[in-house]
């Protein structure tokens, strides 16, 4: 149930409402948007309750919410969440752009492609070292190491960090290394893995699982924000269709959904959600079009090579900066703010297709 205020209501007023609702063994939680204040109610609301609350002065209206998730949702919390890590925005009208490998391999590797994830315009360095691999005898990720590298490359070059974490017990040394913490497609209904989340305040960057629908995956989100941490991102990186020719089915359509249905900034990945190289760019350019506030990236100095399979899903460093030029100008059409820095071609030129 949410209480939909006046536009001019106080806020002695709301703390009245607030401590009526609290009385009565429920609770409240306020979200103070641009137009007016929402005080959603989680709990059991008794008729009388309800009713009391739309006699208070104040209050304009008293809705019933059937969704089984509410802090996610846009009924809870009707303005863009917007999070701000180190000074960079996710969400609203700002687009966010994270790149890097699949796997953190060597400090070489990641400190070089952390150099041209920068000179692109980039602002997220992304990279696993604990990999979640279908199979218990391929390339497992290089571990707390790999946090390491991957902090230092961050660091030296400019750029937050996000890495995948996989346990429970893992998130306070990931947490400790990275910026966001991205829980992969396979653990997006690890309970007790976001509940832990939940206890921390670093941003998670939430996988979409490959045979979820957008209730389940919102109510996953919902765990990580009941427990108390409200950063969360929502990810899209396609499902699993009849279709074999691609790795997966990005789900285009689950951007706008998800925006209409969540407050949370909604992220694409068309490296996973397409599983080829030369899609990627298309499906970048239709996921920022559909609305997308940022888009997650697999690039590569080396795809061939790559310690796990996606090279063939990686983009050439070249690639991934024309790509970053042509969102700078389709963001500009569809109200998304990004900007590339005047980097010399010759930064990508070594690269080639
Ligand atoms: C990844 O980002 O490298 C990854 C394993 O993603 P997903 O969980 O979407 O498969
Ligand atoms: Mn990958």
């Amino acid at each position: 149930m949410i209480v939909v205020t006046n536009t001019s209501i106080s806020e002695e007023r709301i703390g009245q409402i607030v401590h009526e609702i609290e009385k009565s063994g429920v609770q409240a939680h306020v979200s103070r948007g641009t137009d007016r204040t929402v005080i959603g109610i989680i709990g059991k609301v008794e008729p009388t309750l309800a009713e009391h609350l739309r006699q208070m002065k104040g209050v304009e209206n008293v809705i019933k919410i059937s969704k089984s998730y509410k802090l996610a949702s846009r009924d809870f919390h009707p303005d863009d969440t917007i999070i701000d890590i180190k000074g960079v925005k996710i969400g609203g009208d700002n687009l966010v752009i994270m790149g890097g490998p699949c796997a953190v391999e060597s400090p070489e590797q990641i400190d070089e492609i952390a150099r041209l994830v920068k000179a692109a315009g980039g602002q997220v360095l992304r990279g696993g070292a604990f990999k979640p691999r279908t199979g218990p005898y391929s390339f497992q990720g290089v571990g707390v190491e790999g946090l390491v590298m991957m902090a230092e490359a961050g660091r030296k070059h400019g750029l937050l960090t996000i890495t995948e974490v996989m346990t429970p017990e893992y998130v306070d040394v990931c947490a400790e290394y990275a910026d966001i913490l991205q829980v992969g497609t396979r653990n997006m209904q690890n309970f007790d893995l976001l509940r832990k989340l939940g206890t921390i305040q670093t941003p998670v960057l939430l996988k979409r699982g490959f045979s979820s629908t957008y209730d389940e995956f919102l109510n996953a989100a919902e765990y990580i924000l009941a427990g108390g941490n409200p950063n969360v991102m929502l990810c899209e990186r396609g499902i699993r269709t009849f279709e074999s020719y691609t790795r997966n089915t990005l789900d285009l359509a689950a951007i706008p959904v998800l925006q209409q249905l969540s407050h949370l900034p909604v992220i694409s990945d068309p490296s996973h959600g397409t599983g080829r190289r030369e899609l990627v760019e298309p499906m970048s350019k239709a996921s920022v079009a559909a609305g997308a506030n940022g888009l997650i990236i697999e690039m590569h100095t080396d795809p061939d090579n790559s310690m796990t399979g996606d090279g063939v899903q990686s983009l050439f460093p070249d690639q991934f900066a024309n790509l970053l030029k042509e969102l700078e100008q389709l963001g500009a059409l569809v109200g998304r703010r990004f900007e590339t820095p005047k980097a010399p071609a010759e930064a990508f030129a070594v690269w080639t297709k």
